[in-house]
């Protein structure tokens, strides 16, 4: 009979952009859950991935960036910031071992000071660092008065995951699983294609643009061998398309294909890929298309 104990709960990860918390997630998970980028505010959605062992399960919300309100967009991230902390049973505060603990860490952690949850510190890419300098990040880490417990891993090469996942599970409180063991992201399928095709995009552009786009998923059609989906880009001005469109198309043509690629794995069965670039302006304020997009 199904009696034995299982610790289960929801985990908050916290951490300045680019410490590495998708990567992260991504690994506790075992496969790809979050978008990653070297562009900061890449993660616009608390994207869950669900993780499940022998007699645990963590499901691992990945927090969007904290960022002072500006428009509708942030301004929506920072309350979802707040109220996923709320519902959390633990927190995940990431930082870089490369960088160490500068300001940001510190107003991060403040905003956890007075959290009743549980907090373990992920000092990541420690592969990047070396013994002392590990030594020296692990001790300011302890020095923020936060955590429960902290540990040096790499999301990169996987070092540390499974220790940390063992300190995460042993923090949760016991109850029964809240998802299948097989499952791995609550992310619609709409969603998560779109998500990879936005992340072909932002590793095609610079500067100002990987934040002005949104991608979104028009049409999908299932075939027995081919899977058809009708994508658009959106972007907000007329210069961004004509970057994202390219010299007689080049640019969309290539990011089409990689992202036609990337589908072709993620869906198992050939894909056929339209996909265009579309001025809409101010997006980003736009309440109405944020809740089509599954922006909460
Ligand atoms: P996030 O903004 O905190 O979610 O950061 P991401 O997970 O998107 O990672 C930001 C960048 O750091 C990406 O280029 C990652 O490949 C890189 N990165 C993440 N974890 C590690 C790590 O453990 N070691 C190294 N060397 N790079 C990492
Ligand atoms: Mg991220």
């Amino acid at each position: 009979m199904g009696l034995e104990l299982t610790r289960t709960g929801f985990v908050a990860i916290a951490g300045r952009p680019n410490v590495g918390k998708s990567t992260l997630a991504n690994a506790i998970v075992g496969s790809k859950v979050a978008i990653i980028s070297d562009k900061p505010q890449t993660t616009r959605r608390a994207i869950r991935g669900i993780a499940t062992g022998e007699g645990w399960q963590l499901v691992l919300v990945d927090l969007p960036g904290v960022q002072r309100p500006r428009d509708a967009l942030t301004m929506r991230m920072q309350r979802r910031v707040e109220h996923e902390l709320e519902d959390a049973d633990a927190c995940l505060l990431v930082v870089n071992a490369e960088q160490g603990i500068g300001p940001g860490d510190r107003f991060i952690s403040g905003s956890l000071e007075g959290a009743t949850v549980p907090v373990v510190i992920a000092v990541n890419k420690a592969d990047r660092a070396d013994r002392a300098r590990i030594a020296e990040v692990l001790t300011d880490a302890e020095a923020l008065g936060v955590a429960d417990e902290i540990f040096p891993v790499s999301a990169r090469t996987g070092e540390g995951v499974s220790a940390i996942v063992e300190g995460l599970v042993s923090l949760l409180p016991e109850g029964p699983f809240y998802f299948p063991p097989e499952q791995h992201s609550d992310l619609t399928e709409q969603v998560l294609l779109a998500e990879l095709v936005r992340e072909q995009v932002l590793a095609r552009t610079r500067q100002e643009v990987p934040h002005a786009v949104e991608v979104e998923l028009q049409d999908i059609e299932h075939h027995e061998d081919l899977v058809r989906i009708e994508a658009v880009i959106l972007v907000e001005t007329e210069s961004q398309k004509g970057i994202l469109v390219g010299a007689g198309g080049r640019m969309v043509k290539t990011i089409g294909t990689a992202a036609r690629r990337v589908l072709e794995g993620e869906l198992g069965r050939r894909v056929h890929l339209a996909l265009s670039v579309r001025v809409r302006r101010h997006w980003r304020a736009d309440e109405h298309l944020l809740d089509r997009l599954g922006i909460e």
